[in-house]
């Protein structure tokens, strides 16, 4: 949208604001956050103005996490909801939905047809922090410093993790290995790898035996060195998968950080970590 559009509804929302906020920053600007990579992202960008909220916690998959009262509350309190979108986080579909006038949502996928697991590239990741960034500054303009400041050194570090990765992982771009889910496609892009297919295409169901013989099939013909498990679903299918390739490596992936505790530090140990069990493949 071209800067001289954006200017009046933006010169609108900051009125509405100012005439509705007090003129110091309100200590209790609340920020929800659905799953543990983005909530640490954001938890990264507002470090030294406030802490955002995680909905789904511990090592639930937000496929088929089931929202409860709890989780309702924090949608009430929340001035700024951040979410991926219906095709990853289904659950919050209808809460948010029902709220949607009474506050401001950021739904990071819009396109149905792609891959949701955004967070898994660093350059994607770098887009989620321009996005959140000035919702953030338009609820909270006296923060605007710390905001901007964070964001420099978060697209910083960013940086620096898709360039050492991509070096770390250089010599995994002609190996094919398979993930448990179909989430690392932006993971591949970012540091040029190949990955052979995913056991699991509809990860809120365990997969079928005409699609445990076809990843068999997929185990023989791809040279697949390794197979990738990951905490938040079901290990003995990786077994199963595997009878007969004693051959192939079983190692784990975790796309969500699950026994990682929240907060601003956990996306780049689960970014190094997740490098680190890919480059032991090679
Ligand atoms: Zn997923």
């Amino acid at each position: 949208m071209p800067f001289q559009n954006l200017l009046v509804p933006c010169l609108f929302v900051l009125c509405l604001i100012y005439s509705i906020t007090p003129t110091q920053a309100s200590p209790t600007l609340s920020v929800a956050v659905s799953i543990k990579p983005v909530h640490s992202l954001v938890a990264a960008l507002m470090e030294g103005a406030g802490k955002p909220s995680l909905i789904v916690k511990g090592n639930r998959s937000p496929h088929n996490y089931s929202f409860r009262p709890s989780d309702a509350r924090i949608l009430n309190q929340a001035d700024l909801i951040i979410w991926t979108g219906p095709a990853l986080e289904l659950f919050l579909k209808k809460p948010i939905l029902a709220l949607a006038k009474k506050s401001q949502t950021i739904m990071l996928v819009k396109k149905t047809n792609t891959d949701p697991h955004l967070w898994l590239s660093p350059i994607l990741a770098a887009a989620i922090v321009d996005q959140v960034l000035p919702e953030l500054i338009k609820i909270d303009p006296n923060q605007a410093g710390i905001y901007n400041s964070n964001a420099d050194k978060l697209k910083n570090r960013l940086k620096a993790l898709l360039v050492n990765g991509q070096k770390k992982l250089n010599q995994m771009k002609d190996i094919p290995f398979l993930v448990y889910h179909d989430a690392w496609s932006h993971f591949a892009t970012a540091f040029g790898l190949n990955i052979s297919g995913a056991i699991s295409l509809k990860p809120e169901r365990s997969p079928g035996a005409k699609r445990i013989s076809e990843i068999r099939k997929l185990v023989m013909t791809s040279g697949t060195r390794c197979l990738f498990k990951e905490p938040q679903f079901d290990s003995p299918l990786v077994v199963t998968v595997l009878q007969g390739h004693d051959d192939v490596l079983i190692l784990g992936l975790d796309p969500l950080g699950a026994t990682l505790d929240p907060g601003p530090g956990l996306y780049f140990r689960l970014m190094e970590d997740n490098i680190s069990a890919v480059a032991s493949c090679g």
